[in-house]
């Protein structure tokens, strides 16, 4: 780990070198930051240097990782996930800027792959016998696949409700699955006791220190792929707050070197049944008043974690991977709100199973519930109308929707049941000519390319 400095306390500010932590802050039980030497880095990785790379995966920024050795990585394509410009949403709701940043795209078809593969490594090479994890489905999965790859035998704890795609993909890849009878907080306090009882090496979101490591190279990529410009604004789903730290952190280390020339507004999505951060950042923000944007050149302000109260809620939604009573890593997610001068915003469940249709239908991008749930959150502020048309905004897309196509079905519509020959289907055909023809005469819209 050449170029880390060590970790610091996110709660109460204390350094630690790496290898006088293993996981939290041993003075108050915090999470861990890791730092790194910004002035050697400025030399290792610029614009030029970048734009020369022919390595398209996260580990194109290893200088920025906590890793040692690239031959402990696991050996699947992780990360440089396709940024679309979205051209016929943005149309239909009034944005000239709109991006999505599909990371369903990754091999487990999660974004969480680009955190197990940190967190994997780091095991690898401290030569852990096993790996073990907490999670409502996805990071869970993701750290099965990646595991396999590695040949690394993986214990994984899942709430029973789990949506059964991803029960499969955990049981597809080998891993040890422990359904708990119980919610996802549940599972992971259990699954922290495995760890502490039997010293097994952990993953779990918002305890490992890495997992925010890997996460934050979505932001890496956003910038390169928009020409080393941050967006104005960047829509992120919310469980544990560990993605969203994870992307506030990609874009200050990125800034910190003086790759980009200003910070982005980091805005977290919840659903109203899932929010405790927007209820957090709201105290604050009625304490502190609505924080502002980083001036161009400035350092963003730092906010010290114990400042921050985080309390659970009872979380009900149907999107399973951002439902959480006690988000892990709730003060670094908040931090990144206030920080970036960004928003919290909590959107009904029905506002996010809407939102898979439309980007299915406007972009074809079939995303699972929490991994839209940054598009309902952007509509919510559309229909306020607190978003400027030429804005450059970045929904990141988390997950695929084939993991839960339950959700999927509540809104997709019925196939319409035909029998196998033209002369009994011919009436049915017949109507959905017209309703298809009717459809595109009243849209006016449709031509030949
Ligand atoms: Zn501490």
């Amino acid at each position: 780990v050449k170029y880390v400095n060590g970790y610091r306390c996110i709660l109460c500010g204390a350094p630690w070198t790496i290898d006088g932590a293993e996981y939290t802050c041993p003075g108050c039980g915090g999470n861990l930051d890791v730092e790194y030497d910004y002035a050697v880095l400025k030399n290792v990785l610029t614009r030029d240097g970048l734009r020369a790379s022919e390595r398209f995966d996260i580990w194109r920024y290893a200088p920025l990782l906590p890793v040692a050795d690239l031959r402990a990585v696991p050996p699947l394509q992780i990360g440089w996930t396709p940024l679309y410009r979205a051209g016929r949403l943005g149309k239909k709701i009034g944005l000239d800027g709109l991006f999505l940043k599909d990371d369903g795209r990754n091999p487990s078809a999660s974004f969480k792959d680009r955190a197990s593969a940190v967190a994997l490594a780091r095991a690898v090479e401290t030569g852990a016998p096993l790996v073990t994890g907490a999670s409502t489905g996805n990071a869970g999965s993701s750290a099965a696949c990646l595991a396999a790859s590695l040949g690394l035998p993986v214990v994984i704890f899942v709430p029973e409700a789990a949506p059964r795609a991803k029960i499969a993909q955990l049981l597809i890849f080998g891993a040890r699955v422990l359904a708990v009878r119980g919610s996802y907080d549940q599972a992971f306090d259990l699954c922290l006791e495995a760890t502490r009882r039997f010293g097994w090496y952990n993953r779990n979101t918002g305890f490992n220190p890495f997992t925010r490591e890997g996460k934050k190279t979505c932001s890496l990529e956003i910038c390169e792929q928009l020409q080393f410009e941050a967006p104005d604004r960047v829509f992120v789903p919310v469980g544990d707050g560990n993605i969203i730290s994870g992307i506030w952190k990609g874009f200050r280390d990125f800034y910190a070197l003086g790759l980009i020339d200003r910070l982005p507004r980091i805005v977290a999505v919840q659903s109203t049944r899932s929010a405790a951060v927007v209820k957090a950042v709201d105290r604050m923000v009625r304490r502190r008043g609505a924080p502002k944007p980083v001036p161009e050149g400035e350092a963003p302000p730092a906010i010290l974690g114990q400042e921050i109260e985080v309390e659970p809620v009872r979380a009900t939604t149907v999107a399973d991977s951002i439902s959480v009573d006690l988000p892990r890593d709730g003060a670094a997610a908040v931090r990144a709100v206030l920080e970036s001068g960004g928003d919290a915003v909590a959107v009904e469940d029905e506002a996010i199973l809407e939102a898979i249709r439309l980007l299915a239908r406007e972009e074809g991008i079939f995303g699972e519930p929490a991994g839209v749930a940054s598009l309902a959150g952007l509509l919510r502020l559309v229909e306020k109308g607190e978003v400027g048309r030429a804005e450059t905004l970045v929904c990141l897309i988390t997950g695929s929707g084939l993991k839960d196509i339950d959700s999927a079905l509540k809104v997709a519509g019925t196939p319409t049941p035909v029998e196998p020959n033209f002369e009994s289907a011919r009436g049915v055909l017949e109507d959905l000519l017209k309703e298809l023809q009717m459809q595109n005469g009243l849209d006016g819209n449709r031509r030949a390319v």
